[in-house]
């Protein structure tokens, strides 16, 4: 099944959906699928670029002289048990294309197709990157550090929606994502007997303080007028009903938009979590782990985006900002552009076992990208 450009390219890129979607693959493992979008390019005659990149890749378009654009999708799966019942559902037990990204690399590798049958008219140059590893918050920062992007003027990428009905798109000006942070606290009292606590340090009662207060760091000391999410996800720490532990975990995430704000979290954090753990006589510890900073799209190219939407038949909508992550950030703070949303719903969430999307949405998307992609150049080539 090779997806060369024929009157249909609907089917050819449901089965590219579906090949992908029958066989998925986590972060950094994504080698089946990065040796099966070379072996389609390579039929389509599209040049990838030699990148030190293990999984994932990058085509490019064009051969004039003139600006670079970029657009991307992602191509890693899910460590989710599927239930959709499809009759192309995951055969991998464990992992899922939960988040379609199966279907973002269908309209992207499709885009690919329709700009190389124009690409003696293309202005400029295409990079088609399909960047790997997007669900740990961290490969586009190992596509960034293999040079693949260097003199891209402006990058686009999407995402599906659920939550937007197929035929409609979705973008904004400025933060569309959330900045995604995790967290782990170690309480350490000292154990003892359940029945005798005052032999010891209740690391159970003292983590559940700072649990509670924690939440004082969004209520009392962030403005309200700047989102923040402080979520505590885990709690680890005893073993029967008649032993205080010696220690307690918890782990968590905070979510922001605002980069000075996010700055600031982890210090309040640590002034709440030693001081509770002080006045216990117990010893905490906070570990941060950053990820992803919130996507802020560059406002004219989200409204460009916008623009060339419309004219290619969608239903744009101003989405409202999103407390989920997503790496495309990592592009951003470095590379002018925007990330978008396209209806391929109504479904279940991202990351549901039933998640599905709707493939009469690929065709569309990916001519819509290919049209972006041409437009951004000729844009790119008028201002210089
Ligand atoms: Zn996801
Ligand atoms: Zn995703």
């Amino acid at each position: 099944m090779a997806p060369k450009l024929e009157t249909d390219l609907a089917n050819q890129l449901i089965d590219v959906r579906r090949n992908l979607h029958r066989e998925p693959e986590l972060s950094y493992e994504e080698f089946r699928t990065t040796a099966k979008l070379r072996e389609w390019l390579t039929e389509a005659e599209i040049r990838i670029l030699d990148l030190p990149l293990a999984t994932g890749l990058i085509a490019e378009i064009g051969h004039a002289e003139g600006p670079v654009v970029a657009i991307r999708c992602d191509i890693d799966a899910l460590p989710i048990e599927e239930q959709t019942g499809l009759p192309f559902a995951s055969e991998i037990s464990g992992k899922m294309h939960a988040c379609g990204h199966d279907f973002h690399t269908a309209v992207i590798l499709g885009a690919a197709l329709l700009l190389k049958e124009r690409e003696s008219e293309l202005p400029g140059k295409v990079r088609v990157l399909f960047q790997p590893a997007e669900e740990t918050g961290h490969g586009a920062e190992s596509v960034l550090a293999s040079g693949g992007l260097k003199d891209v003027a402006a990058i686009f990428g999407l995402h599906n929606s659920p939550e937007l009905p197929t035929g409609t798109f979705g973008t904004r000006s400025g933060a569309l994502t959330a900045g995604v942070d995790r967290f782990e606290i170690t309480v350490k009292g000292v154990g003892a007997h359940a029945a005798t606590p005052e032999n010891g340090v209740d690391a159970i009662v003292t983590a559940a303080q700072i649990i509670t207060m924690l939440q004082t760091v969004v209520s009392r000391q962030s403005t309200a007028l700047e989102p923040v999410v402080l979520s505590v996800t885990r709690i680890n720490g005893g073993f029967t009903w008649n032993v205080l532990p010696e220690k307690v975990e918890l782990e968590g995430t905070v979510r922001t938009y605002n980069e000075e704000i996010r700055r600031s979290i982890p210090e309040r954090m640590t002034r709440i979590i030693e001081g509770i753990a002080a006045a216990a006589g117990a010893e905490a510890e906070l570990h941060w782990y950053p990820g992803p900073a919130a996507t802020i799209n560059h406002a004219e190219w989200a409204d460009f985006t916008k623009e060339v939407a419309a004219e290619t038949g969608y239903e744009v909508r101003d989405i409202p900002p999103q407390m989920g992550g997503e790496d495309f950030s990592f592009y951003l703070q470095q590379i002018p552009g925007a990330f978008v949303n396209i209806g391929a719903g109504p479904a279940y969430p991202l990351h549901h076992p039933q998640f599905d999307v709707d493939e009469a949405a690929i065709e569309p998307a990916a001519r819509y990208f290919a049209s972006l992609a041409e437009r951004a150049l000729e844009k790119l080539q008028a201002k210089a």
